[in-house]
């Protein structure tokens, strides 16, 4: 199929520029693309028809990883890119994880964090990954005034987010607190496609070598990328024992409605949520500890 009739193209060299773009135009009516890897398809369906293309591709100021304070990722950084990226450490080491694992090796090559949170579609990586992680999506208007949303108030649903039709997101912040590790596993019923279900833990270790903060979150179910607070709290006090996440990830079963379609029926999702949850605990409290 062919996109509906698209009147102009653009491709600013500067964020000033994306943004007086904007200006001219009802919001929705001018659409971004970054990777292309999800809006392309939209517009051969037809599911969305914008009138102006804005590319991000050339902005400079949208791309690469920087560590200050915390962890810093431009929307327009690619997968390829954070999968490789020996910057980032062991708090945020399920970045890596996911990256490694999206798509194939095009869409990898192509692909951005910024879009994949943006489109938020319901069985994506990198929107449980960052919702998982805590971070802190900043964006700015067509008027120049940026703003911060947590992650937690960023996804409102699949392919629904906080951001407005005349907002850019411009970059992520990530804590990179000391004594935390994180991971994300998926499974799928082709290898590194979307997930059935992915898992994503953060765990932060007291002196002794228990959990004294987590956070964790899913892919891949109905309700698209989702934290799940039960399974949080059953986590604080573990040492990261088999017993103690078994615990903690049948309180995440419990907590969840997990569906059946024909990929995978409820229960084989429950399952799955079991088992990912124990890799994924076993990598984060490794990371923590300093050992992987
Ligand atoms: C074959 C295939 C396999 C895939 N497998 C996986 C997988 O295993 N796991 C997974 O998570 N995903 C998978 N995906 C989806 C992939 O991750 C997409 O790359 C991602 O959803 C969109 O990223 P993009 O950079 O291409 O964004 P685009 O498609 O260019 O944009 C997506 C949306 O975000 C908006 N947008 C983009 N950047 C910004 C910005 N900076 N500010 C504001 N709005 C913005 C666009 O306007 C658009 O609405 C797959 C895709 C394909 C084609």
């Amino acid at each position: 199929m062919y996109p509906a009739n698209i009147e102009d193209y653009q491709r600013p060299a500067s964020l000033q520029e994306a943004v007086a773009i904007l200006r001219g135009y009802e919001p929705g009516d001018a659409i971004f693309m970054a990777g292309g890897q999800s809006v392309m398809q939209a517009m051969k369906s037809r599911m969305v028809r914008p009138r102006c293309v804005v590319d991000l591709q050339a902005i400079a100021e949208l791309k690469g990883i920087t560590v200050d304070e915390g962890l810093r990722i431009g929307a327009m950084t690619r997968y390829v890119e954070i999968a490789g990226a020996g910057e980032i450490s062991s708090a945020n080491a399920a970045l890596r994880d996911a990256a490694r694992h999206v798509g194939d090796r095009q869409v990898r090559n192509r692909g951005t964090i910024g879009g994949s949170c943006c489109w938020n579609y319901v069985a994506s990586c990198m929107p449980a990954v960052t919702l998982g992680l805590g971070a802190a999506f900043h964006l700015l208007d067509a008027q120049g005034k940026t703003r911060v949303v947590n992650a937690g108030d960023f996804f409102l649903g699949p392919l629904e987010t906080a951001r407005t039709d005349h907002e850019v997101l411009t970059h992520l912040v990530f804590d990179a607190a000391p004594r935390t590790g994180s991971a994300y596993r998926k499974w799928g019923l082709v290898t590194d496609a979307l997930p059935v279900v992915g898992v994503c833990m953060k765990v932060s270790l007291d002196a002794a070598g228990r959990c004294s903060a987590a956070r964790m979150s899913l892919s891949g179910l109905p309700a698209g990328a989702q934290r799940v607070q039960a399974g949080e709290k059953a986590l604080l006090g573990s040492d990261g024992s088999r017993e103690s996440v078994a615990r903690a990830m049948e309180a995440v079963v419990d907590a969840v409605e997990c569906h059946t379609d024909k990929w995978a029926d409820a229960n084989y999702r429950q399952q799955l949520i079991r088992t990912l949850g124990q890799e994924v605990a076993a990598t984060a409290f490794a990371r923590a500890r300093g050992e992987a």
